[in-house]
């Protein structure tokens, strides 16, 4: 059994997840749903949210205000008065699971982000680290408490893992250039979801036509 398969889910209620351009494309284009539903923009005056990775936004209504585009949260049903990932199903608490246990409505699409937790690339990118994490998430309440233990290598595939932390920096560098473009003259909250829509629905382009006389392409052998 994993480590994650018995828990509430602290984590997808105590953090602000960051997600990319690719991440709100892949939603609104191939899980069908609206932007409005899924995201929306925390302030990050400190950069807690950034951590250097995820782009700040300027928006024309606070223009002075960093902010980063974070899965939405909502009222939780389990813990009354905290929140929760929007995507995370709460199931009944029940005698072996005090808290009840926490279920990711969209683990197969879900952003890098979450994919990735909770290792960071090191230095030359090469290899994972795991973070020690803290044993809550916020303000001490029950819903925030985070994982039981600490996370083992053995706890995460290898090669997924990766693999998972390379696409979300990846990402995460193409998102920062939209940001640069974006900052120049900074638009409406609300045209920002159209603006990533045209920027995603274009990233691939055509080569340079080939001559109609030039040698043809062979398939491998
Ligand atoms: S998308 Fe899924 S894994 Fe990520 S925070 Fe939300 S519920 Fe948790
Ligand atoms: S708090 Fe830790 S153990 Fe619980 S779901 Fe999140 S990562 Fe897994």
């Amino acid at each position: 059994m994993g480590i994650c398969d018995s828990c509430h889910s602290g984590c997808c209620r105590s953090f602000a997840v960051p997600i990319s351009g690719a991440d709100i494309h892949r939603f609104t284009h191939h899980e069908n749903k609206a932007f409005w539903d899924f995201a929306c923009r925390w302030e990050d005056s400190e950069g807690l949210i950034s951590r250097n990775l995820a782009p700040h936004f300027f928006f024309a209504d606070d223009p002075a205000v960093p902010f980063v585009i974070c899965l939405k949260h909502i009222p939780s049903v389990s813990f009354p008065g905290t929140t929760k990932c929007r995507f995370l199903t709460e199931c009944v608490p029940d005698e072996e699971h005090p808290k009840g246990l926490g279920r990711c409505g969209i683990y197969g699409s879900r952003p890098h982000t979450c994919r990735s937790f909770p290792a960071k690339l090191n230095d030359s990118n090469e290899l994972a680290i795991l973070y020690d994490i803290p044993s809550n998430g916020r303000n001490g309440e029950a819903a925030y408490d985070l994982c039981p233990r600490q996370w083992n290598a053995s706890d995460l595939e290898p090669n997924d893992t990766i693999q998972s932390l390379v696409l979300a920096q990846y990402e995460m560098t193409f998102f920062r250039k939209i940001a640069a473009i974006w900052n120049q003259t900074p638009g409406e909250w609300n045209h920002f979801p159209e603006f990533i829509d045209i920027i995603y629905s274009n990233r691939i382009t055509s080569g340079p036509r080939v001559a109609a006389d030039s040698e043809p392409l062979r398939k491998a052998a």
